[in-house]
């Protein structure tokens, strides 16, 4: 593989956020990175952040990324149809999962993701998945055989639908396209273990 993939479980939802980088770059990209901004910067090391890519718009995802973008000047990226839930601690779940009335984040300016992304020398395709939210996405690393996929999919389960945004429907038809993809594909997701495309759609009858 020509990418590294180091994933850092952070917050109180224990989020996997993780740090790309193609091999022989110094820069690298984020994807959700959730909180716990002390402990993604140090991992980072002498890294230079190139953009933070954002799966959703639940807080959990999100909470760091003001704070990174800024300090490293980098662009945040997010499916359009979540910018909203971003700096709206209720549509992003804070107030209703965690029953607190302030959000804990700095603001954060996103822009819509474009249907594909070039960056620190890597090719993500973004597959728009609604279903967990509306604007969720999954990142896929075409050339690599590696996709993010946020809280769409995870090692046995999908993500919930009963939040801002939800919708079963939605979220079978994401599934049944994500399904189409080579078997072989990693998938690392926004909680819990990596799996495979393959090892996913055999839990499936859809
Ligand atoms: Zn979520």
């Amino acid at each position: 593989m020509s990418v590294s993939i180091t994933p850092i479980i952070c917050g109180l939802l224990q989020v996997n956020a993780y740090i790309v980088q193609a091999k022989g770059r110094d820069d690298c990209v984020v994807i959700d990175p959730g909180d716990e901004y002390p402990k993604l910067k140090a991992a980072l090391g002498a890294r230079r952040v190139g953009a933070v890519l954002l799966t959703h718009g639940h807080f959990d995802h999100i909470m760091a990324a003001g704070e990174m973008a800024r300090d490293f000047n980098a662009p945040v990226y997010v499916g359009a149809e979540d910018a909203e839930m971003l700096n709206d601690i209720t549509k992003s779940d804070y107030t209703g999962m965690l029953g607190l009335a302030e959000a804990d984040w700095p603001v954060i300016d996103a822009t819509p993701f474009p249907e594909s992304l070039s960056v620190c020398g890597m090719d993500f395709t973004v597959l728009a998945t609604p279903g967990h939210s509306r604007g969720s996405v999954c990142l896929y690393l075409k050339d690599e055989g590696v996709m993010f996929s946020g809280d769409t999919l995870f090692r046995a389960g999908y993500g919930r639908l009963d939040l801002y945004g939800g919708k079963m429907g939605a979220m079978l038809k994401s599934l049944k396209s994500l399904f189409t993809l080579p078997e072989a594909v990693q998938v690392y997701p926004g909680h819990g273990d990596a799996t495979t495309i393959g090892e996913e759609r055999a839990r499936y009858r859809i």
